[in-house]
């Protein structure tokens, strides 16, 4: 049995108090899109490990790519090494990411490579003799991870602003965007990053967004109008622009990446979540030469290393999950959730206590007017062998893409009835 009572003592879970933590339900193994409990119910898994578990979980293609590895070594330090699982994934990244980004940098998490990708902008206009540019800006509503410089430009009202406010860097937010994924949006969208950097550019090292899809913050799918102007301002007014595809990237928004949406390449690139088909921790900082070239200069180097920069274990994980997406039929896998969950969750939309439902690629989202109990809804999902962990008045889901289509009817048939009752209160 595991020992829940000692979990509830001592083992922080993620945004918990100590004091008073939420329950949490032991799990014994996973296997396809099923997750099983201790008590022997199994629950169909609706929120793929948060993005990350998209070809389901014990995949055996991947199982046997990481015992593989760990019959050659399963770490070695990547200062003056290098090795084939390392190189095979940065030429996967190379050939596949939105084009230009050809040199990459292998870290242990999303947060962390949003880290690096905001020290490379900041190193890039050291390099180039414009030490000033050390700010960011950035859409409000947006989350990019838990560190300190990735704090920094989360939301400020629902990030941790308030919390560390003396302790983060300030940064220039504007307006979310605000025209739906699939409309034109009109030019004034923009107009205030376009006087933000007018003014500012000079202070300005890049703007940092996640494309097209506001994830942990909103649950938004935005116009890819307002992304492609927002390169045309960077381009514009000599400021970077870097694409926070963690949530995004490896298909889940009905492309491979969600900048192919509107056509066009950041300068620097972050990817984490998918990256190993949710096996390991791995994420990955792509730029461009141009960017790389800066640095460089004069015998410049870049100045971040991990203890377990290119785990091999975890690369390994990662060309295996990676073959796997590119040879299965992930674009009519994607498409098809993607049109159940626009059939299915839709009637949701006529509950009194819905205010919005949104599909996009393998994404379904239904909007409350108020924000859910978190235990009270686990609590009900669990009962009805779903597992989907809402948040605020978010109910969510984002399966791995070998799900069935009657494994995702169970999913958004126990959202339309949670739905339901909470509209009945
Ligand atoms: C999850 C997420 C991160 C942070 O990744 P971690 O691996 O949790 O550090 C950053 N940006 C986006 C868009 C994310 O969804």
């Amino acid at each position: 049995m595991i020992d829940l009572d000692f979990d509830r003592q001592h083992l922080w879970h993620p945004y918990t108090s100590m004091q008073n933590p939420l329950p949490v339900y032991p799990v014994v193994g996973a296997r396809g899109v099923h997750l099983q409990l201790e008590d022997g119910r199994t629950l169909v898994d609706g929120m793929a490990s948060w993005w990350s578990v998209i070809h389901g979980y014990r995949h055996p293609v991947i199982d046997a790519a990481i015992t593989d590895q760990l019959g050659r070594m399963a770490h070695v330090m990547f200062g003056g090494l290098t090795h084939d699982p390392a190189v095979q994934l940065a030429q996967r990244l190379v050939q596949w990411t939105p084009p230009g980004l050809e040199q990459v940098f292998l870290c242990d998490s999303g947060s962390v490579s949003v880290e690096v990708a905001i020290k490379q902008a900041l190193q890039y206009w050291i390099s180039l003799g414009r030490p000033r540019k050390v700010r960011l800006a950035t859409p409000r509503r947006g989350y990019h991870g838990d560190t300190f410089a990735a704090m920094s430009v989360c939301d400020p009202v629902t990030g941790m602003h308030h919390l560390f406010s003396g302790a983060l860097q300030p940064q220039y937010f504007v307006a979310a965007p605000a025209t739906p994924f699939g409309q034109a949006c009109v030019p004034q969208e923009l107009d205030e990053l376009r006087q933000l950097l007018a003014s500012r550019h000079e202070e300005i090292a890049a703007v940092i967004l996640e494309p097209i899809v506001q994830g942990a913050g909103r649950m938004y799918f935005y116009s890819a109008d307002y992304l492609r102007g927002v390169r045309a301002l960077c381009d514009e007014y000599d400021v970077l622009l870097i694409a926070d595809e963690i949530a995004t990237g490896f298909g889940r928004s009905g492309k491979l990446f969600a900048c192919e949406h509107a056509g066009i390449s950041p300068d620097i690139l972050c990817l984490g979540k998918a990256l190993t088909g949710g096996y390991l921790t791995l994420a990955a900082t792509l730029c461009t030469r141009r960017v790389s070239a800066a640095i460089s200069r004069a015998g410049g180097v870049f100045m971040h290393g991990p203890t377990f920069m290119g785990n091999p274990l975890a690369c390994a994980a990662a060309v295996a999950s990676i073959d796997l997406l590119l040879q299965s039929p992930w674009q009519a896998s994607i498409a098809a959730i993607e049109s159940q969950l626009r059939v299915e969750l839709q009637p949701c939309a006529a509950l009194p206590g819905v205010r919005e439902v949104r599909v996009l690629g393998a994404i379904g989202v239904v909007e409350l007017a108020q924000p859910v109990d978190m235990a009270a809804a686990q609590r009900f999902f669990v009962e009805r062998g779903v597992w989907l962990r809402p948040f605020g008045r978010l109910l969510y889901l984002m399966p791995p893409y070998i799900i069935t289509a009657p494994e995702l009817r169970a999913l958004t048939s126990a959202i339309y009835a949670f739905a339901r009752t909470t509209a009945a209160h």
